[in-house]
């Protein structure tokens, strides 16, 4: 059973590159993750976000779980943050 909120909200279809903060360069690199590009798109937020959850150590089986149902950016931001507070 899928409970996920499916916005077609076209905003909310680009986020602000988290690697580089949007600007795009990692000095004095391109930007590895978003290309120089400033943004990604969700499928990538998404992976983004879960490859930190598993550097920041956090619970492997959460994180595969995560990856199957591939939740909303908002949902993961929870998750990430519950999973960092909980080190
Ligand atoms: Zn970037």
């Amino acid at each position: 059973m899928k409970n996920i909120l499916t916005t077609p909200d076209p905003v909310s279809s680009h986020w602000d590159c988290p690697e580089c903060g949007g600007t795009g360069t990692l000095s004095p690199e391109i930007c590895p993750v978003c290309l120089g590009a400033k943004y990604i798109d969700l499928a990538t937020i998404t992976n983004w976000m879960l490859d930190f959850m598993e550097s920041r150590g956090c619970d492997r089986a959460e994180i595969d779980r995560l990856r199957t149902e591939s939740p909303d950016p908002l949902t993961l931001t929870f998750c990430l943050e519950v999973c960092i507070a909980l080190k």
